[in-house]
């Protein structure tokens, strides 16, 4: 990344984002990178960016797996980011689901995504503000979770959205076939948003003064 200012980071949804959907799966034999994945992620790291995983779990509390499967999982997902050179820095999951069988997970909570409260954990453990962070994820509600903890989103396309809700909340800033056109997507943005940035700061410094005088009205 630049120089200037903390690396940014990437939070990732796990399930048909960074992972192929395997649906409830916890087994890691059975635990494949998506598409594109193996070329995006590298793409990510090489330029600073930080990378986490977001996800929902409510098979815990659906009594479809105990919470401690999890533990095999993030160990999974560490050695296939670790195998491209990767580092996972966070593996946030929400167990809960208002509707499971088991008692201690069946509430509502404000870490199942579409809230944004694992986001706002993750950014806090990593030393960010979300504003300097992107969710990528391949369902509205993971682009609903990051809108609404102040990332930017990025929509992976590939079939696992099917009633696409629409609102002004869900709305992603990009959408990507895959994790590699998002990843690129994500460094094009940020490259654009810098030089866009320092340039925009400029112009607005040169024209205050005009701008003031032209209006009558104070700066
Ligand atoms: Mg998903
Ligand atoms: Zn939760």
């Amino acid at each position: 990344m630049s120089a200037e200012g903390p690396a940014r980071v990437v939070f990732f949804d796990k399930d048909g984002t960074l992972l192929a959907d395997v649906p409830w799966n916890v087994d890691p034999v059975r635990m494949r990178l998506a598409p594109g994945a193996a070329a995006g992620l590298p793409l990510l790291a090489a330029q600073g960016y930080r990378v986490a995983v977001v996800s929902n779990q409510p098979g815990v509390a659906r009594g479809l797996f105990p919470e401690g499967a999890l533990i095999l999982v993030e160990r999974r997902l560490r050695a296939l980011l670790g195998q491209l050179g990767v580092a996972l820095e966070g593996f946030y999951y929400c167990p809960h689901d208002p509707g499971g069988t088991v008692a201690a997970y069946r509430r509502d909570c404000e870490c199942r995504k579409p809230a944004p409260g694992l986001l706002y954990r993750a950014a806090c453990d990593m030393g960010i503000t979300p504003d300097r962070a992107w969710f990528v994820g391949d369902i509205l509600d993971d682009v609903e979770a990051g809108c609404a903890a102040g990332c930017r989103t990025v929509l992976i396309d590939n079939g696992n959205e099917t009633e696409w809700r629409l609102s002004p909340v869900r709305l992603p800033h990009h959408v990507a076939s895959d994790l590699e056109e998002a990843a690129r997507a994500i460094l094009a943005h940020d490259l654009a948003r810098d030089a866009f940035g320092c340039g925009l700061r400029n112009a607005r410094r040169a024209a205050r003064p005009e701008h003031a005088a032209a209006t009558g009205r104070h700066a």
